[in-house]
């Protein structure tokens, strides 16, 4: 299987570059903040929990999201690959993620981090915040989930370094562009 984490901080891509890397290697998608989106949208209890943390920019609990992806997991049908998209957040999901491969007999082919600087990261996501409806994308919350990318997510990328599987992918510049650079490296892995 190929199964790829695409990572990096809010607005820099992961959603747009994870549906062209699904287009052309046929992957299944498990986005976390679409989930937990879906989830607020048909009113469950995981739903109104996650709104009051989303909307203050601030992470849903560990416990919640494993979870959830133990659930995602548990119910899969045989696929090629699958793309990780806004998982793993915390240093803790990252190794209950590890955990949560092994018992599925497979593994991590690739963390791709989108490397992109902070404001256009911002000029991005108010651009976003225009017609995405998303109640998170105005500059008090986006100001905050960067903050809280700073201090809780990016320890996650010398995690996936010390395992070796780390690739940083320049996430500056036209979307097609950035796409070649994790094309590359997913080439790369195919003929392994
Ligand atoms: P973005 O990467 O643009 O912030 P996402 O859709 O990935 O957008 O996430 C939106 C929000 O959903 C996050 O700010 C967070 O509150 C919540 N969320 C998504 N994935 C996770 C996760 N793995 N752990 C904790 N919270 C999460």
């Amino acid at each position: 299987m190929l199964n790829v984490v695409i990572f990096g901080p809010p607005g820099s891509g992961k959603g747009t570059q994870s549906q062209k890397i699904i287009e052309k290697y046929g992957l299944t998608h498990i986005s976390t903040g679409d989930l937990l989106r879906r989830e607020i949208h048909t009113n469950t209890h995981l739903g109104v929990i996650a709104k009051s943390y989303i909307d203050r920019g601030e992470l849903v609990p560990d416990e919640t999201i494993i979870e959830m992806l133990d659930h995602f997991m548990d119910n899969l049908p045989k696929v090629k690959g699958i793309i990780f998209d806004g998982f793993p957040r915390t240093v803790i999901q990252a190794e209950a993620f590890q955990k949560m491969l092994k018992n599925n007999n497979t593994s991590l082919s690739v963390m791709l981090n989108l490397e992109v600087d902070r404001q256009e990261l911002i000029d991005r996501l108010l651009l976003r915040g225009e017609t995405s409806g998303r109640s998170d994308d105005n500059l008090e919350t986006i100001t905050k989930r960067l903050e809280v990318y700073e201090n809780r997510t990016s320890p996650v990328i010398s995690f996936y370094k010390e395992v070796k599987l780390y690739q940083a992918i320049k996430g500056m510049g036209s979307v097609d562009e950035i796409f070649q650079g994790i094309c590359t490296v997913l080439d790369k892995h195919l003929e392994q």
